[in-house]
Order: C-alpha cells, then structure tokens, then sequence
C-alpha cells in the first residue's frame, strides 16, 4: 500500500512538473490525478476547468458536482471506490479542448496509460466524447455508444477491462439539438442527466457482478 501511495505522489508530481506539450506552455495549469489507489473504477474526464485549476483537483467545479453526486447516489464513494483523471491534465486556454493532436498525444502517451497501468481497475468510465475518441481509441461518437458496456482489451492477451463511455456533465447542462436526427441529442437537459445518472448507477452493477 505504502508503494503504491509513492507511486501515486509520483504521478501527480510528474503532471505538475511536466512541459511536453503546448497547452502547459501556453497557459500554467497542471490538475493531478485524483482518488483511491486502489480504485476499482477509473473515470477519464476531459480537461480540467477553472475551478479545478483552482483546487489542483479533478471534477470539483459544475459538472464535477453532478458526477460525484451520481457516484455517491448510485451508492459508490468517491473517496475509496474512484480515481478521476482527464485526457488532457492542463486547462486548455479559453477552455477549448485542443483540436491539433500534439497536446492530446502528448498526455495520453506520458500520463494517462500510466495510470491505467497503475491502477488496473476492474471498470474504466469515459465522461464525454474525448476519452471515448482519445484514449479507448472509438470512431464512434459518443451520443451513439454512450450507455453501452464493452471488454476493452487494454494489453493484448494480458489484461481486459469492463468499459464503459458515458455523456459529459456539461453535454447534460444543455438543451435538445434535433439538427442531426440522433435521439441523445434530442433530449431535454433533465433528460440528458437522467441518462447520464442511470449510465454511473450501471456501474455499481456492473461492480456488483464482477466481484461475485
Ligand atoms: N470537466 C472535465 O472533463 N474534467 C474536469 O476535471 C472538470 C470538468
């Protein structure tokens, strides 16, 4: 435990000393990893928003009310059963998620499988459309997957993973958009975190039967 506590230091500590890509160098805000070290459920957000750069934790602000409040309701703790982490660690400038690959790959390649590795949950959660496209690697949007558990081979032949994308909280906060005849879009913002609620309440679930 005491190891994998160092471990944990020692990630964080990397994410705030890290200078590989433009988005730190264009604006100073490096949020760590947060959570358990031994997680069984790993949430991988988007970027870290002015409230979390303030706090130097992830998912605080808004949108980390309502996914910590789905955690908590949905009868997980937020303190031993979740580690929070973000495709990207640094705010994007503006808060734009960056579109050019540099600043993605980047974090991806030095942070994030890191903390995949080191943690080894049992289930990995992605909040919004970037960790779905960014890190599990899908071409399929995440209004259209969202919802549907998968096995995620994370190391060929070694080490499979119960997977799952869901909406983004701020996706949530917004109202219908029928331009593109997709359901999800279509739905009103409470409909939207009804959705997104009854997504993290399948976790527990999910959980429930993996440790059976
Ligand atoms: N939105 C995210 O995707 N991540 C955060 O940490 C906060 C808001």
């Amino acid at each position: 435990m005491k190891d994998r506590l160092s471990r944990m230091l020692e990630m964080r500590e990397n994410i705030r000393n890290c200078h590989r890509c433009s988005v730190r160098e264009a604006y100073d805000s490096p949020v760590p990893c947060a959570g358990s070290v031994s997680a069984p459920v790993m949430f991988i957000g988007e970027a870290p928003g002015s409230d979390e750069v303030e706090q130097g934790k992830p998912f605080v602000g808004m949108s980390g009310r309502m996914l910590r409040s789905a955690i908590e309701d949905a009868g997980l703790s937020t303190e031993e059963d979740v580690f929070i982490t973000n495709v990207i660690c640094c705010r994007p400038f503006g808060n734009k998620f960056p579109t050019d690959a540099e600043p993605i790959e980047r974090c991806i390649e030095n942070h994030i499988f890191d903390q995949i590795e080191f943690l080894r949950p049992r289930i990995i959660v992605s909040v919004g459309g970037q960790a779905h496209k960014h890190v599990r690697g899908s071409t399929v949007g995440i209004t259209k997957a969202c919802g549907e558990w998968e096995d995620w081979e994370v190391i060929p032949d070694e080490w499979t993973v119960r997977y799952l994308p869901t909406l983004h909280p701020s996706f949530c906060m917004k109202g219908p958009d029928d331009r593109y005849g997709n359901p999800v879009m279509k739905l009103t913002s409470p409909e939207r975190v009804e959705l997104f609620r009854a997504h993290i309440a399948s976790i527990k679930d999910e959980l429930d039967e993996l440790e059976e």
